[in-house]
């Protein structure tokens, strides 16, 4: 099998990434927070540039697809009337900044989050996808979201800084938190952390590498709640969408109902007590199809060796309940950061399945077509 392509940078709107349907342009959301208006001008963009497809990240990001290298520069002039394009690629690089969008009882989460996002220019060069988690919200739900550098709810009830890899943080007061961020950051950088522009917190602590006591810290984080799905939530509403795909139309429409929050589950949250109208693609409560996550696959990306959706479609209604599927075009994954129950890995042979693990994991079975995954009494059985 051919090894997925593996860039070691991400997308921006300054320095987007080729497609299989054109420019893939992402925007960073500052502080994980659009307004009603800019969530407007972005699906305009998005529709006059662009596919009129928006994909929500496991970043909390969003990225306009489909746009024609011509209409680049005007999707750009479009983002930054709205002040949703940073003043050029390295600022926007250094915004990996994840942010829990449930509020917290202190009122710390919003201060945490501008003031760490205020001196990201300060850093010392870190690896593109060095990332913050910001989640500091009522209880802890970022811990499966990639990041390297976490600012959390202690058991406690106060705040903690965690180098992702190890159990424990430092204590610490919302005046200092940022002070310790930046502490970890720079043992990274000199711990030898990055190597070759690439590099990662939980690798390097997985080596041995050790910070100073002072930056080890033995506080505990609060236990990790598990992802929400779309609900009636703190704040608002937690509108999903089938595969984290919105279509320009439905961000218009939510974008009349409020402010927004982009979550890294690929949801937004609506800044709204009233019940978004019943759309097609909208995911408003329990639905198969959040048991299953599938990237764009072929055509859409260069890299697929098979369509991805509409195999997930068919099988979502099949998936057995507190049973997670994974649907990927290739074993690079993109379409979920952690394990699934069941992994089906589209190669140039069919259908390469994983059980409890990742696309890349080794397979238990080989080049299944399409149509046999698609039979009910096969597939039950290949998950049970
Ligand atoms: S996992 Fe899917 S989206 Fe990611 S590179 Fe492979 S085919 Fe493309």
């Amino acid at each position: 099998m051919t090894d997925p392509l593996v860039r070691g940078w991400c997308p921006g709107a300054h320095r987007p990434m080729r497609s299989g349907d054109g420019l893939v342009v992402r925007v960073r959301p500052r502080l994980g927070r659009l307004s009603g208006a800019q969530l407007a001008g972005l699906a305009d963009a998005a529709a006059r540039f662009g596919s009129g497809r928006i994909d929500l990240t496991g970043r909390a990001n969003l990225q306009i697809r489909g746009v024609a290298d011509d209409d680049h520069p005007a999707l750009l002039a479009a983002l930054s009337a709205h002040g949703l394009l940073d003043a050029d690629e390295a600022a926007e690089r250094r915004r990996n900044v994840v942010v829990t969008p449930f509020p917290d009882m202190a009122g710390e989460t919003a201060a945490l989050a501008a003031a760490l996002d205020a001196r990201l220019g300060d850093l010392p060069p870190l690896p593109a996808k060095f990332g913050f988690a910001v989640d500091t919200g009522p209880v802890r739900r970022l811990a499966d979201v990639p990041a390297d550098i976490r600012i959390e709810r202690a058991a406690d009830g106060g705040l903690l800084v965690r180098a992702d890899g190890l159990d424990r943080g430092v204590a610490v007061g919302p005046d200092a938190a940022i002070a310790f961020v930046f502490g970890l950051a720079r043992w990274f950088s000199v711990a030898g952390g990055m190597v070759a522009g690439r590099g990662r917190m939980a690798d390097l602590v997985g080596r041995g590498v050790r910070p100073p006591a002072a930056l080890a810290g033995d506080a505990l984080p609060a236990a990790a709640a598990p992802p929400p799905v779309p609900s009636p939530a703190d704040g608002g509403r937690l509108v999903g969408f089938a595969f984290g795909a919105a279509s320009a139309a439905d961000l218009a429409v939510l974008a009349a109902l409020g402010d927004v929050r982009v979550t890294p589950w690929r949801m937004l949250l609506v800044e709204t007590a009233a019940a978004p109208p019943d759309r097609p693609d909208l995911l408003l409560a329990d639905d198969p199809l959040l048991a299953v996550a599938a990237c764009s696959g072929a055509p859409d990306c260069q890299q697929a060796k098979g369509t991805t959706r509409d195999l997930a479609r068919r099988l979502a209604g099949l998936v057995p309940p507190r049973t997670r599927l994974h649907v990927s075009g290739c074993t690079k994954g993109c379409a979920l950061a952690g394990p699934a129950d069941v992994v089906l890995v589209a190669t140039a042979a069919g259908w390469d399945v994983v059980r409890d693990g990742r696309p890349g994991d080794p397979p238990v079975a080989r080049g299944l077509p399409a149509a046999r995954l698609a039979d009910p009494t096969f597939f039950r059985e290949l998950v049970s």
